[in-house]
């Protein structure tokens, strides 16, 4: 008999240590069927009709547990807000500055496992570019 979706994410987050509460099997479900990258506030918006007692705080703390697990992965960019994408290979972000969308761009790179340089201690490794992205290239040539 095959398992349930529910019962696939709950497993995961066993074999994580991660008790497997309804909110955090939703809010890991959300961020594993999400191609895009999730900001606490677009999870808390998305979640709250199913889960009407569900607290930004309980979505801010489930998502740093899950991180601190290696279950999922967050990134800054520009210092803004955290997001929060499923664990994949390392690979860099690019942002385009006109529809603002985050795309995930493989990037070979020797800093992604790096733990030290030049005597300083690395504890993350995050590769942004920032740019104007092949959509919005091709919408501006087509308004030229
Ligand atoms: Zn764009
Ligand atoms: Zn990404």
């Amino acid at each position: 008999m095959s398992l349930t979706r529910a019962e696939n994410i709950s497993k995961m987050l066993t074999e994580k240590g991660v008790s497997p509460s309804i909110q955090r099997i939703k809010i890991l479900q959300f961020i594993l069927d999400n191609e895009h990258h999730s900001s606490v506030d677009i999870i808390y918006q998305e979640l709250i009709h199913e889960i009407p007692t569900l607290s930004k705080t309980t979505v801010y703390n489930t998502l740093a547990l899950f991180v601190e697990k290696g279950i999922i992965n967050s990134i800054t960019i520009d210092n803004t807000e955290i997001l929060y994408e499923k664990s994949q290979k390392p690979h860099a972000h690019f942002q385009c500055n006109i529809c603002k969308n985050i795309i995930d761009i493989e990037l070979d790179s020797n800093l992604y496992g790096i733990t030290e340089i030049e005597k300083n201690r690395v504890e993350k490794v995050n590769i942004h570019l920032r740019g104007i992205c092949s959509k919005c290239l091709k919408n501006e040539s087509i308004n030229i």
